[in-house]
C-alpha cells in the first residue's frame, strides 16, 4: 500500500498524485474527499508511483536533512560526508573524505564554501578550455541557478550553477566546453554540437548523466 507522506486540500475537483526528486509522494485532494477515495485512488496509480520512485532511487541521491549532520553527497563526483563541528570554517579532509561544517547556520556556510569553490574551478576549467577551443568569453560567474547547469549570455558572459560541482570532472568539463561552444555558435544546430564533439567526442553520454540525475538542481 502506498502512504503519501503529505496530503494538501484544496478547492480542485479532482485527485492528483506526485513523485518529487527524492522520491515523497504528494497527494492533492478536494476538500471533501474521503480517506477511502484517497486510498483507492493510490491503489489505481501504484504502479506509477513504484516506477517513479525507483528511477529517483537509482540516481543515487537522498534529500538533505534538516541537520546536515551524517549527510553524504557528491562533490566533482565522490561521495563526502559532512560532519558538524563547533569550528569557524569550512574544512575539508580528503582523505577521509569528510566535509566538517560551522554548526551555525550550516546549510548556508555549506553553499558559500560551494559558490567559491565551484567559482574557483569553473573559472579555472573555462579559461584552459577557452585555450584549447581558441576562443574568449566575457566573464565567469557562479549562481545558484536551478533550472540550467550551465548559460552563456549574447555577449559570452558565462554562468553556471554552483550544484555542477557535484557531478564528475569529465561532466564538468563537458559543461563548460557546451557553454564556450556557444561563443561561435548561438544555438544548438548541427554545427554547434560538431564542436563540442571535437573536444569531448563522448558528449551524449556526460549529456545523459546530468539529464538523469537532474534531482541534483535541487540539492541544497
Ligand atoms: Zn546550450
Amino acid at each position: 500500500m502506498i502512504v503519501p507522506d503529505k496530503i494538501i486540500r484544496s478547492a480542485r475537483k479532482t485527485l492528483a498524485v506526485s513523485v518529487d526528486p527524492f522520491g515523497r509522494v504528494t497527494v492533492r485532494a478536494p476538500k471533501s474527499c474521503s480517506e477511502e477515495r484517497i486510498f483507492s485512488f493510490l491503489r489505481k496509480k501504484e504502479a506509477w508511483i513504484l516506477r517513479t520512485k525507483s528511477k529517483m532511487q537509482r540516481a543515487g541521491i537522498d534529500l538533505p536533512p534538516e541537520n546536515l549532520d551524517g549527510y553524504a553527497f557528491l562533490l566533482l563526483g565522490q561521495r563526502y560526508e559532512i560532519t558538524l563541528v563547533n569550528e569557524r570554517f569550512v574544512r575539508l579532509d580528503d582523505m577521509q573524505k569528510r566535509i566538517y561544517l560551522p554548526e551555525k547556520k550550516a546549510k548556508d556556510r555549506l553553499v558559500q564554501w560551494l559558490k567559491e569553490n565551484a567559482k574557483r574551478i569553473l573559472s579555472t576549467v573555462t579559461e584552459r578550455k577557452a585555450r584549447e577551443m581558441q576562443t574568449s568569453y566575457k566573464s565567469v560567474t557562479v549562481n545558484s541557478a536551478r533550472g540550467r547547469w550551465g548559460s552563456c549570455s549574447y555577449d559570452n558572459a558565462l554562468h553556471y550553477s554552483f550544484r555542477l560541482l557535484f557531478a564528475p570532472k569529465d561532466v564538468v568539463e563537458y559543461v563548460v566546453v557546451h557553454e564556450l561552444a556557444h561563443t561561435k555558435h548561438k544555438n544548438h544546430s548541427a554545427a554547434f554540437w560538431q564542436e563540442v564533439e571535437k573536444y569531448v567526442p563522448d558528449y551524449r553520454e556526460k549529456r545523459k548523466w546530468l539529464k538523469d540525475r537532474g534531482i541534483l538542481m535541487q540539492v541544497f
